[in-house]
């Protein structure tokens, strides 16, 4: 599987198993320092394929394609500008993760275990109107502070990371994460957090490879 396969083939699977929906969210990888593939605008993720996805530079060229890339792409522009080390920025709207956006309410990530070891350092973004040059600079401190998943108030959230795997991993993990969190609260039960020095020993043991 090439790049762009693999870019339309985890971005079906993200609108397939809801974690956007109708023709929201844009997902991004890059090509080489200055260059990156883009999903188009107002797309339906499900029917994508590869002849849909466009290259396009970091000051909004385009190099290949045809059809208009995504209206957040000024977003992605910045992310991959700001860090080097990101390849892959998705920006989507997951139902749970996006209803915690929504509320304000932080997604308490210690709750289960995976959770806990992907989603250690959240940042939570205020609105901006979605598209424009506010909207993206917003993640200007939050990414200088290396975070890599973003709940965007009253919007849905952006996860960028180092690959396409990693990325589509985090994503699935937050909305799961709020989706048990979610139905707590709908049931009334109460939600037990894991120690914290439980999670730190969890950490420890996979950096040490007792775990992995
Ligand atoms: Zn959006």
């Amino acid at each position: 599987m090439d790049i762009i396969e693999e870019l339309v083939e985890y971005s079906k699977l993200a609108w397939d198993r809801g974690l956007t929906e109708s023709t929201g969210g844009n997902m991004s990888v890059r090509v080489d320092k200055n260059t990156i593939y883009i999903t188009p605008h107002s797309s339906l993720k499900h029917f994508l394929t590869p002849k849909d996805i466009l290259k396009i530079t970091l000051d909004d060229k385009m190099i290949e394609g045809d059809g208009e890339p995504s209206s957040e792409r000024k977003m992605h522009f910045l992310i991959y500008k700001e860090r080097p080390d990101v390849n892959c920025v998705f920006h989507v709207h997951p139902t749970y993760a996006t209803a915690f956006a929504v509320s304000g309410e932080k997604i308490p990530v210690n709750t289960l275990p995976e959770a806990a070891l992907l989603l250690r350092d959240i940042a939570y973004l205020p609105y901006r109107m979605p598209g424009t040059q506010e909207f993206a600079d917003v993640f200007t401190p939050e990414l200088k502070n290396g975070k890599d998943v973003f709940i965007l108030q009253n919007h849905g959230v952006t996860v960028i990371g180092k690959s396409i795997k990693a990325v589509y991993e985090k994503l699935e993990t937050l909305d799961f994460v709020a989706k048990v969190v979610f139905t707590l609260k709908m049931s009334g039960a109460k939600i037990k957090e894991i120690d914290e020095r439980e999670v730190e020993k969890f950490l420890e043991s996979l950096k040490s490879g007792i775990n992995s």
